[in-house]
């Protein structure tokens, strides 16, 4: 079992990282992670941060209401701070829920309504439980909303939907999650990574 400092450690280098990719420009974006599965206390990035300059003294413990711990109660929490209670929630097995403000996920979101499909793609197999190129996979695009009590109705009613342990939310970025850290970046990355795909693919046919 790896202890708390190191797991903040990781996941500030992932951000770090993240943010060196174009990922969280303007102290966007929001990260977390729980000490297991059954962990009621969660560390998120606390608001305001620029991301590359991000460290370990940078996350904060809420409870899954989404309040700062009585000990971290003066430091202000990300805005969608919810959205991450939301996901461990619905999905318990999950330890870290990473968020990016990318380029290219907004960009998909302009062209697709309710979802934005994926067939073909050896990446594919990045998403847990895909053992072939040759499935059709849907990831679903969720309206943006300031109200995050709001929002959490939006992914309640989709829940099902998000078989593929990640989503976009439009003109805003996409969410990935996963029992791990390793686990959580292999989605997020493979879904970015199809979305530049399938964006460029769009622009060459339509020229
Ligand atoms: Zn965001």
């Amino acid at each position: 079992m790896q202890d708390i400092y190191e797991l903040k450690e990781q996941l500030a280098q992932t951000i770090r990282t993240y943010h060196a990719k174009g990922w969280s420009p303007a102290t966007s974006t929001n990260y977390s992670f729980r000490e297991n599965a059954d962990a009621d206390v969660i560390y998120i990035s606390r608001s305001g941060i620029d991301k590359s300059q991000f460290h370990e003294e940078d996350f904060m413990r809420v409870a899954m209401d989404g309040h700062p711990v009585l000990e971290d109660r003066e430091i202000k929490p990300s805005a969608e701070t919810l959205i991450h209670c939301v996901l461990y929630r619905f999905f318990p097995e999950n330890t870290v829920i990473l968020h990016s403000h990318s380029v290219y996920s907004v960009l998909n979101s302009q062209l697709f309504e309710e979802s934005i499909s994926f067939e073909g793609y050896e990446i594919q197999k990045g998403f847990a439980g895909q053992t072939t190129h040759d499935n059709k996979i849907h990831i679903p695009i969720l309206p943006n909303s300031q109200d995050m009590v709001e929002f959490s109705t939006w992914m309640q009613a989709r829940k099902d939907e998000f078989q593929h342990h990640a989503f976009v939310i439009r003109n805003h970025g996409t969410y990935a999650w996963g029992k791990n850290l390793f686990e959580a970046k292999r989605h997020l990355e493979t879904l970015e990574y199809l979305l530049e795909v399938n964006y460029k693919k769009l622009i060459v046919t339509y020229k």
